[in-house]
């Protein structure tokens, strides 16, 4: 029988999880899980609200950014991601740590408008009107420009086929800004409306945030990366070969740039940010020039080994539900962290340290050596390996020529089997 559905975002929490538990045939024990994790606060934040989904949080070490010792929590379900980023800035810390440029940090939103029979006349228009029109949107969210922020510059861009895009510029100062954004940009459409007697097509900030750039930057000593039979010279080289292919080949610079966005959402869960609006924008960046690119470069001089990542990384400090989020304040506290910008400048330094790990360790040893370990500990607490069984399961599951989940299975029973007739 399928569950009533209808009218279901006014059900009550208990009515609701009746209704998933009658639809999905739960039992009594499953049904149990949405009550284990259910936070009342939660059913604020949005809509159906059933249950939380942890995820666990834990530490990267060794980070010095800027000439500032930092720990960095980090969110994230996928063994070796915070192994990689400790190690990766275990080596740039003996190199003297990483340093970050970050020139400008301000939001962009659109106000698109269509069916223009003269853009560029209708651009001049709107132009000449942008200090009238920067005032429209700063009474829109006046208290912004009371903390020192507000509305910057307006451009235009004409997109072809009677479309134009009136881009707003605006310092969102401890915020991401993109709901404060959103209510400027509707102001001035309003009166772009009236001026242009054009309604506009829509209005909304755009998460390709080209005027919140960072950038980390981190210069190695070759003779820090040496890695078991390989020089660090050598591995230098192949490091900055490996940049290069990221350059060239769409393929592997997904999965480069994938490695770096590990590090990058794992801190933007921690801080309570937008790891979506950030994902967007920064693989929109590695298309900057029309063809997808790996995000970061490294090169080698045979002495130094220079790393560099630069990416649009537009988060916040207050808002969104940061200010409900007790343990996103917390991790603020971790950081150490005073501004926006202070949480970008790290959150960079983990991409590039990210990177750093992941390609050292590809070039080398490969990166499945140092993965296996956590990955086998995933299998065997998957197959309900207890604490106390775990060091034995993995010693044997690592010599075992299978490593799925029947066989850890039957390690488990075989383990567990031998160790009752001992008992006996
Ligand atoms: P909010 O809507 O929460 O606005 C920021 C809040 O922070 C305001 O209430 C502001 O108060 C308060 N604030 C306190 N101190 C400061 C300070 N020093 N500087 C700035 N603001 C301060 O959040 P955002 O506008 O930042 O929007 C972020 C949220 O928008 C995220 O949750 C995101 O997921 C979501 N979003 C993202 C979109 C996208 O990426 N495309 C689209 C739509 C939403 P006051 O009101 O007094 O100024």
């Amino acid at each position: 029988m399928t569950a009533d559905f209808r009218h279901f975002y006014q059900k009550t929490w208990a009515e609701r999880t009746d209704i998933v538990a009658q639809q999905a045939h739960l039992t009594p024990a499953e049904q149990a899980l949405f009550k284990q994790y259910y936070l009342e606060q939660h059913h604020e934040i949005i809509e159906n609200y059933l249950t939380d989904y942890p995820l666990p949080m834990g530490l990267a070490v060794n980070f010095v950014v800027d000439g500032v010792n930092r720990i960095i929590p980090m969110v994230t379900e996928e063994p070796s991601v915070i192994a990689a980023a400790s190690n990766g800035a275990k080596i740039v810390k003996r190199a003297g740590g990483f340093t970050t440029t970050l020139n400008q940090r301000e939001m962009i939103g659109q106000i698109v408008l269509e069916h223009l029979a003269d853009p560029e006349q209708t651009a001049t228009i709107i132009e000449q009107h942008a200090a009238a029109l920067l005032d429209v949107a700063d009474a829109a969210h006046p208290s912004l420009k009371k903390r020192g922020g507000g509305a910057r510059s307006l451009r235009t861009r004409v997109l072809g086929q009677g479309y134009l895009s009136i881009d707003l510029f605006v310092d969102v100062q401890a915020a991401m800004g993109a709901n404060m954004l959103n209510s400027m940009l509707e102001a001035v459409a309003k009166s772009i409306g009236v001026m242009t007697k054009t309604d506009a097509l829509m209005s909304i900030l755009s998460n390709y945030a080209t005027a919140s750039l960072v950038k980390a930057e981190c210069d190695i000593p070759v003779g820090l990366l040496q890695a078991g039979r390989y020089s660090g010279e050598l591995v230098a080289q192949k490091m900055a070969s490996a940049s290069t292919v990221a350059q060239l080949d769409p393929y592997r610079a997904t999965t480069h740039n994938k490695g770096i966005m590990n590090g990058i959402d794992a801190l933007a869960i921690a801080s309570g940010n937008d790891w979506r609006a950030l994902e967007s924008g920064a693989h929109a960046y590695a298309a900057k020039d029309g063809q997808y690119r790996g995000m970061s470069k490294w090169t080698t001089d045979g002495t130094t080994l220079h790393g560099e990542l630069e990416l649009p990384l537009p988060v916040g400090i207050v808002g969104g539900s940061i200010k409900i989020n007790e343990l996103a304040q917390l991790n603020q506290r971790l950081l150490g962290i005073q501004t926006a910008g202070d949480l970008e400048r790290i959150m960079i330094a983990v991409g590039l340290a990210q990177n750093l790990a992941a390609l050292r360790a590809l070039v080398t040893t490969g990166i499945q050596q140092g993965h296996m370990h956590l990955q086998l500990k995933s299998l065997a607490m998957a197959a309900g390996a207890t604490a106390a069984e775990l060091p034995k399961i993995l010693q044997q599951l690592e010599l075992a020529p299978q490593q799925d989940l029947a066989t850890t299975q039957r390690l488990i029973a075989d383990m567990r089997q031998i160790k009752e007739e001992t008992d006996d």
